[in-house]
């Protein structure tokens, strides 16, 4: 309480003391040079939608996770009220990143999903991208590289110190966290690369423990063609006791396409939904119609589909459900045959209203990618991170009004001429003030600046703090 009291005297006078904002300005400029970046050690794709959430608010701070320098995870913390930065802070060890004689320099798949547990811990899953034989046999899938870790503060709300805990998978990769409302933390992730079941580990104690792996999506070895069935699943917080899905569908081919010279690619396709009722244990499909699990590609067909997409490609499904429930859901599209880069996809968003699917009409929104939040119905907004064609990448928000059928843009929140950007999922529960993290790509550094945006823009600190890279 005493804190809070000086704080506000200190702003109090700061006002008064002021004449204009333009003064305001050029003092701060002057005693502080401060930059619209929170730190500049971020690395590779630092942040993304998959491994989510990399940020949370909780009483008054928000807190946030991204990939730094040898791939480790770094958190830090912003206090809305006393403007007050802490961090970052490395809050563990990825086995990857450290490897130079690695084909592919940056593994980018182990970056953290955070959490804040009842207690007031903070946790961190991370490092992972499916484990080595050497890590011994994986029951549920295959291998690939890394191993993944949780780590926990070691003090409530505090960042400055972590302990790695051995017991969640090693063969872990994309972690995605969720605490019910009761307290159970759940745990989703990929056990192992990609011809692997997808599966959950609960825990009711806070994180101390965690139940044995549970699968929900199946891989599996398709007999018609010379492939597995994978997965790319999103998992979010629905209504009440609902865990809620979004997923689309990942060929995993043996042989190379005749249409590609390079090999294994990324192909997705079609667009899935399904709930996990964690009160019940019963996961069922958009018309409450029960399903057994680990889904199969079958019944997914089958029970799940919310759009079958089978020659463009899909990439990074994303969903949220109005008060009633009803779920809305973005994907990535476009063509992409023997052209993996040949540019970004556009969101599509479709909607359930009750009785069917509707697929909105999302033409004017820029390619790129994005997080959606429903408000009603009626009212949802996605958050973009798209390129104009004067190379100048932006993040934006596009409001719509009408359920879908026509988007506009509302807010940009940062704009960078010679830059793009990676996002993060919306951050969980947010302040209005810092809603999304998101890396800057320049061209000839790994590094990335490290933005927290809200509905004021950036939320500024001062240059010598935020360089990171220095400290
Ligand atoms: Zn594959």
């Amino acid at each position: 309480m005493k804190k809070f009291l000086v704080a506000t005297t200190c702003i109090c006078f700061f006002f008064l003391g002021c004449k204009s904002k333009k003064y305001t300005s050029s003092i701060s400029e002057k005693n502080d040079a401060s930059v619209d970046y929170f730190a500049d050690n971020g690395f590779g794709n630092a942040v993304a939608l998959v491994q989510h959430p990399a940020g949370v608010y909780h009483n008054g701070i928000t807190y946030v996770a991204y990939q730094g320098p040898l791939e480790d995870p770094y958190v830090a913390s912003y206090n809305h009220e006393t403007k007050e930065w802490k961090g970052p802070f490395k809050a563990g060890v990825s086995v990857m990143g450290k490897d130079p004689n690695r084909k592919k320099r940056i593994d980018n798949h182990g970056k953290p999903a955070l959490l804040i547990d009842d207690a007031d811990y903070i946790h961190i899953a991370f490092g992972g991208h499916g484990g080595t034989p050497a890590d011994g046999d994986n029951p549920l899938g295959n291998h690939h590289y890394g191993k993944n870790l949780h780590a926990v503060s070691k003090r409530p709300l505090d960042i400055s110190a972590w302990e790695t805990l051995d017991n969640i998978s090693l063969f872990g990769t994309y972690s995605q966290f969720i605490k019910m409302d009761n307290g159970d933390i759940y745990l989703f992730y990929r056990h192992g690369a990609h011809r692997s079941d997808w599966v959950y580990q609960k825990s009711t104690d806070n994180g101390v423990t965690f139940g044995s792996p549970v699968s929900f999506l199946k891989h599996k070895r398709r007999t018609d063609i010379e492939a597995e069935d994978s997965w790319y699943p999103w998992v979010s917080k629905g209504n009440g006791d609902d865990v809620i899905v979004a997923f689309d569908y990942h060929i995993c081919r043996d042989n190379r396409n005749t249409q590609d010279a390079r090999g294994h690619i990324p192909e997705r396709h079609n667009v899935y939904y399904m709930v996990f009722d964690t009160k019940e244990g019963q996961w069922k499909n958009v018309k409450n119609e029960p399903l057994e699990m680990p889904l199969t590609k079958e019944m997914a067909d089958e029970k799940t589909l919310v759009k079958k997409i089978p020659s463009d490609w899909t990439f990074q499904g994303v969903t949220d459900v109005d008060s009633k429930g009803n779920p809305q859901v973005c994907m990535l599209v476009g063509p992409d045959i023997g052209a993996r880069r040949s540019g970004p996809k556009r969101l599509q968003h479709f909607r359930w209203d009750g009785q069917q699917w509707l697929k909105s009409d999302t033409t004017n929104l820029p390619k790129g990618n994005g997080d959606i939040e429903v408000k009603s119905a009626t009212e949802v907004s996605i958050y973009l991170e798209s390129e104009t064609s004067d190379d100048v990448g932006e993040i934006s928000r596009w409001d719509s009004f009408d359920g879908g059928d026509t988007f506009k843009k509302a807010q940009i929140f940062l704009s960078r001429k010679n830059s793009g950007f990676v996002i993060s999922s919306l951050i969980d529960n947010p302040h209005p003030d810092a809603r999304i993290i998101v890396a800057e790509k320049k061209e000839g550094t790994d590094f990335r600046k490290m933005y927290l945006l809200g509905d004021n823009g950036p939320i500024k600190r001062s240059k010598k703090e935020a360089q990171a890279l220095n400290n």
